[in-house]
């Protein structure tokens, strides 16, 4: 007699992926949704009512029902795209209202999920997996229930992923709250030394149960029970965090996942309306602009705003800078020191939103005054512009560890806090010299080329993720027997 399951198993893997609500983590995430449909995968790729009605408002020349894979961008790709609900209303303040959100996040978003992934396992029996952000805290538990995988998609270094994974020793030595130890830290696996100024930011919190302390602990608790990590990082980037990280859990380096083609980054993912620079940058001299942003989520104060504003001005270097609408705490409309724009008109230009790879891959930006976000730190690396580090949040203190100490692509911008106009000024000069000189050109020429050929058809990000495939495909086997009823 057939096998019930034979059928399921000859159709196409069906895959369902859960971008987590972030800027920094929709970009990797579409990425990662389009690959896996280029390798044969249908997929339903999933998003919060608020994301898609933040990136609709922004880009409202894009057709809603093709949304970011329909043939609108020029892909004809199994992937089907749908909402659900974080529980909040969609015009609600998450950034302004953090604990609330991810109270949200941890509570109410994963009941919605649920019966998304009942809906859709239902119709679609050739579903396999979940892949979720590893930020998720639910997914192990719904993958589970529906006898699915669950595929976790680590969006940061693999460093961060073995620094997380080690939190017990650290607690135990004494280097995260609450101890106290201040020296450096030499007994995690894989990691030669580290400040504890390196650590991401919720390990350098005083009191680290917070909600969002409780999120971040739990979902890499969940993270780890997770039946494969792909991560958006190289393995020869990172060869030893790599290393100790795949001896205790499946993890798969794919990256980096970056808009290919003609695309570049042209797909509407954006929260907010990008300007476009590029008629403005053709006008300036190779290497001479400097391009600041911190970023899709991080907070500046109005203090460290005008340092930053004085210290741009007194270096006298031609600048974009990016200022979202959210990102300084504060009432004032416009935070920006009185007569800035006037002053620096001619040499900068001030931008809410612009479309980021375009920036780094003119040839007229010379360097990346960078909150260092994972996917900025890769996008400028690759792009070969230098950085100065000026992390803000979460595991950007670990990437400037990366970039200034490890691989040595940039300044750091926050020896001294708070950082002083002066320290500015000096480093953005010797930052946008710099570029044209050889030191950091040399290094980072290297790291690129790392990157190119780790996705060649055999570098070792394209043989990660057929490995990856290819071992789904066989779990899938086993796993196809789940009831539709659980
Ligand atoms: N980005 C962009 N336009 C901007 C600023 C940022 O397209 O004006 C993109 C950038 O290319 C990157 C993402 O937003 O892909 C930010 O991710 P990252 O990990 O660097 O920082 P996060 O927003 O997660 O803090």
């Amino acid at each position: 007699m057939e096998n019930p399951n034979t059928k399921i198993m000859n159709t196409k893997p069906h895959a369902i992926l859960v971008a987590y609500p972030l800027q920094g983590h929709i970009n990797p995430s579409v990425q990662l949704a389009i690959k896996l449909a280029s390798k044969g995968f249908s997929l339903t790729f999933i998003n919060t009512q608020s994301i898609h009605h933040h990136i609709t408002s922004s880009n409202p020349v894009n057709d809603p029902n093709h949304f970011f894979f329909g043939p609108t961008n020029g892909s004809n790709l199994d992937i089907e795209y749908m909402t659900v609900s974080d529980g909040l209303p969609i015009d609600y303040d998450r950034s302004l209202n953090h604990e609330h959100w991810f109270g949200a996040m941890m509570h109410t978003y994963p009941a919605h999920v649920e019966v998304a992934v009942r809906e859709i396992v239902k119709s679609r029996p050739s579903t396999c997996c979940v892949i979720a952000d590893a930020t998720s805290t639910w997914a192990s538990k719904v993958a589970n229930k529906f006898g699915l995988y669950y595929v976790s998609f680590w969006t940061e270094a693999a460093l961060v992923l073995n620094i997380y994974s080690h939190v017990d020793l650290l607690r135990e030595n004494g280097h995260i709250a609450p101890g106290t130890r201040k020296d450096e830290i030499d007994y995690i696996p894989g990691v030669t030394s580290l400040k504890t100024t390196d650590l991401m930011s919720y390990f350098q919190d005083e009191d680290m149960t917070s909600i969002v302390h409780q999120c971040i602990f739990e979902a890499i608790k969940d993270a780890r029970q997770s039946d494969f990590i792909l991560g958006n990082t190289v393995q020869e980037l990172e060869p030893h965090a790599t290393l100790v990280v795949q001896a205790q859990i499946p993890f798969y380096p794919i990256g980096p996942l970056f808009p290919h083609g003609l695309d570049k980054g042209s797909t509407a993912m954006s929260l907010w309306a990008k300007q476009d620079c590029t008629q403005w940058l053709d006008t300036k001299p190779h290497g001479s602009v400097l391009y600041v942003s911190f970023g899709s989520y991080a907070h500046i104060s109005k203090e460290e705003l005008e340092e930053i504003a004085n210290g741009i001005k007194l270096s006298g270097v031609n600048f974009i800078w990016v200022i979202r609408p959210d990102m300084v705490s504060s009432d004032d409309p416009d935070p920006l020191p009185i007569e800035f724009r006037n002053e620096v008109q001619d040499r900068g230009i001030i931008v809410t939103w612009t479309n980021q790879i375009a920036v780094l891959s003119h040839p007229a930006v010379g360097g990346f005054l960078t909150h260092c976000g994972w996917n900025s730190t890769l996008e400028s690396i690759w792009h070969e512009v230098p950085l100065l580090c000026f992390p803000l949040l979460s595991d950007q203190f670990t990437n400037r560890k990366l970039i200034v100490d490890d691989w040595k692509v940039g300044y750091n911008l926050c020896e001294e806090t708070p950082v002083k106009k002066e320290e500015i000024s000096h480093k953005i000069k010797l930052l946008i010299c710099e570029s044209s000189g050889t030191k950091f050109k040399e290094r980072i020429n290297k790291i690129k080329k790392l990157l190119e050929s780790a996705i060649t058809s055999d570098g070792s990000s394209e043989k990660n993720f057929d490995s990856f495939v290819n071992d789904l495909k066989i779990g899938t086997k086993k796993k196809l027997c789940f009831s539709l009823d659980s």
